[in-house]
């Protein structure tokens, strides 16, 4: 099957997982296709004088479980393919993770570098208006790349504007002072950190003294390689889109963060030797990380992964062959669904935060956390046993499980 596209190879994910689980075949095929698709297109008069007309979408990808939620992404380059295999993702990730909501993904096709502060605001708003966006019940936008905190401030209030109503829940990932939670930046990279502990555990590989690859420093993996530093793991090559450091000693992160605040890259970092972001892939380590985009590790480099346990931090890193190839390495892969669903448990946290009008100190958020996605890796592994299958498949069956239960009881399939 051919996998250059991001939805097919999740769709190929959803049928496998499907077959081995011995899912009904009619819920597999409400699965293929989101429920609905907004496509519109947002005229902006631009700060320098210019004019663009930016396209975007809204995924609503299933809401058997529970109101649409998740993130927002705003790059160059974004695909309606890629918005809509986060959607399936984000619809499977909340199962996996025990959160009761369906999942969506929405995004702009947008060049965020190339805009004024003002633009932005307004491209925003935009998107907003747009959405006709019904509140906490029906569909809560958060953030993705190329949107942070301040995006999610306009959101919010851009929604509060039109419906006349304060309502914190209604928008995910704002700032804490607008009623977002806290934690909810460091939440992916802290639990793909939880993941990863508990997976090397399982394997007999060492944290502490082991050494570890991770691929994109921004929110997620300098997070992940702070905690990993912290416990005592060698980080040996790190990279971000202009290219990869390496020293086999192990680089100092804290150093590197300062380096980066004032460099803006990796790059040049002293002590380290440059690293393709190709060949940081293939360096024997014992944990490999891809945390920046997707399909990274193909049919075409996957025999050249040398890790001990590969842990998607990214959405889709290792794509349906290369998957194949890692496990006739007898290379673990500790799939995104599972991997990366601290962001996802905090903002639940966040949305459960502002129907209740009670907020949670640091200390609780987190150990909430832990405890969530540790269960979530859990179940994926014995689901996973269960079949005899790998733990992707694992988590997939697990979370289809859930899905198909809801969907019989909705009357659906
Ligand atoms: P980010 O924008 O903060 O950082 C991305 C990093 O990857 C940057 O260092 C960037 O330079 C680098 N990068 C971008 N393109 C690259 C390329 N082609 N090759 C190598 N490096 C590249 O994003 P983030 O929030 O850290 O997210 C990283 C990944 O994790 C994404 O795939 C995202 O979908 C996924 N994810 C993020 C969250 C979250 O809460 N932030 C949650 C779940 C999944």
């Amino acid at each position: 099957m051919q996998t250059d596209s991001v939805f097919q190879v999740a769709l190929n994910t959803l049928n496998h997982a499907g077959k081995v689980g011995g899912i009904d075949e009619r819920v597999l095929a409400v699965l293929q296709a989101p429920k609905r698709i907004l496509n519109f297109r947002i005229p902006l008069k631009l700060d320098n004088g210019g004019f663009a007309v930016f396209p975007a979408y809204r995924v609503h990808y299933c809401d058997a479980l529970g109101p649409f939620r998740d993130g927002t992404r705003i790059r160059p380059n974004l695909t309606l393919d890629e918005i809509k295999a986060l959607g399936i993702f984000m619809t499977i990730k909340h199962c996996a993770a025990d959160i009761p909501a369906g999942g969506a993904k929405g995004g702009i096709q947008a060049d965020p570098s190339k805009l004024t502060q003002n633009d932005m605001e307004r491209l925003v708003r935009a998107f907003v208006r747009n959405l006709y966006p019904r509140g906490p019940w029906a569909d809560v936008p958060g953030a993705d790349i190329g949107t942070g905190e301040q995006a999610m401030a306009w959101m919010l209030d851009e929604y509060e504007q039109i419906t006349g109503v304060h309502c914190p829940p209604a928008i995910n990932d704002k700032p804490p002072i607008l009623g977002g939670s806290l934690g909810g930046e460091a939440a992916t990279g802290r639990g793909v950190f939880t993941v990863l502990k508990a997976a090397a555990e399982d394997r007999n590989i060492k944290v502490p003294g082991g050494a570890a690859v991770v691929q994109g420093f921004g929110q997620v993996g300098s997070v992940l390689a702070e905690l990993l530093d912290a416990e005592g793991c060698k980080i040996v090559a790190v990279s971000d889109v202009y290219g990869g450091i390496v020293d086999k000693n192990g680089i100092d992160i804290q150093k590197l963060k300062a380096h980066v605040a004032n460099t803006g890259k990796v790059e040049g970092f002293s002590g380290t030797e440059p690293v393709s972001n190709e060949d940081l892939l293939e360096i024997d380590c014992d944990f490999l990380v891809p945390a920046a985009v997707q399909s990274v590790i193909h049919k075409g480099n996957a025999d050249a992964v040398k890790a001990k346990l590969v842990v998607e931090a990214a959405n889709g890193p290792v794509t349906t062959e290369a998957d194949a190839v890692l496990a006739k390495k007898g290379i673990p892969v500790i799939p995104d669904v599972v991997a990366n669903s601290g962001g996802a448990t905090v903002c639940h946290f966040e949305r459960t935060q502002g129907l209740s009008d009670q907020y949670w100190d640091l200390e609780t958020v987190n150990a909430r956390l832990e405890t969530r996605i540790l269960k979530a890796y859990r179940d994926a592994a014995d689901t996973a046993t269960q079949y005899d299958a790998d733990v992707r498949t694992g988590a997939w069956i697990h979370a289809l499980e859930k899905l198909e239960k809801a969907m019989k009881l909705r009357g659906w399939v």
